[in-house]
């Protein structure tokens, strides 16, 4: 079954009000393409704001904890991102479990959190330079999808429901430039549905699987055009509109 592309920007810690303008132009441009899924995920002070600004694309969050309120110091629930106008959110990023500790675990918790809210969620992996010249990378990939994706009936039917992504992130891959082959790609994206099988039965069909790291205007059409990519995480290329609009051209064009 083909699946409708999905290009989300991840704004990671960058942004201000006047960025707002950026957003406003991928939002005009999305009416061109009607047939690509497009959100952006701003840091967030910012959600509501530009929500507020645009009306054609998705909003999300980047992060969330599994509580819905309570005595939890600088943090915001997934209720809260839903309240202010949120679509989605972005989990397990590998900068988070990097900077912040994040395990299998509470990735999980988070995400059941998440849907519960009534939230979309995307469930980042990825292994690292170290684990790909081990030949370990589709063990790590396997085993973070096996123990990061939501659990339960809940999550069964938000999954049937379209309200699962996965993105498979090669940390080394992160904003460095450097862009894994798509050969490799390949076989990493079937890998994750393999395991989302594993989860969900038939449903597993139905998560998209996105790839990220360094995606941009020059290496995104044939990164879209690859089975089973089924759109694009972008994190510094989403931060103008110039650089990210052709990203979504090229997921479009795939798709006419
Ligand atoms: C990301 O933030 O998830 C990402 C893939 O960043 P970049 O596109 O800059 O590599």
């Amino acid at each position: 079954m083909a699946q409708r592309p999905y290009i989300v920007g991840n704004w990671k810690m960058n942004g201000s009000r006047a960025m707002l303008a950026e957003a406003r132009a991928i939002d005009r441009a999305a009416a061109r393409h009607p047939q690509v899924d497009i959100a952006l995920a701003p840091p967030f002070p910012l959600i509501g704001l530009l929500r507020e600004a645009v009306t054609g694309i998705g909003v999300g969050g980047q992060d969330c904890h599994t509580e819905a309120k309570g005595a939890h110091t600088g943090d915001v629930s997934a209720a809260m991102l839903a309240d202010i106008g949120a679509d989605f959110v972005i989990l397990g990023h590998s900068e988070r479990r990097r900077d912040h500790g994040e395990s299998n675990a509470l990735v999980r918790a988070k995400a059941d959190a998440a849907l519960a809210a009534g939230l979309g969620v995307i469930i980042c992996v990825g292994e690292t330079l170290e684990e790909r010249d081990a030949g370990r990378a589709e063990d790590v990939v396997a085993s973070q999808v096996d123990h990061s994706l939501p659990q339960g009936e809940v999550a069964l039917e938000a999954v049937a429901g379209g309200k699962l992504a996965v993105a498979y992130e090669p940390v080394w891959a992160i904003g460095t430039g450097r862009v894994a082959d798509v050969e490799d790609v390949i076989a990493m994206h079937a890998a994750v549905r393999a395991r989302l099988h594993a989860a969900y039965d038939e449903a597993g069909a139905r998560p998209r699987i996105l790839y990220g790291g360094s995606v941009n205007a020059g290496n995104a059409a044939a990164l879209l055009a690859a089975p089973e990519v089924g759109g694009a995480l972008v994190g510094g290329a989403s931060l103008t509109a110039d650089a990210f609009l052709p990203i979504v051209a090229a997921a479009g064009a795939g798709e006419g």
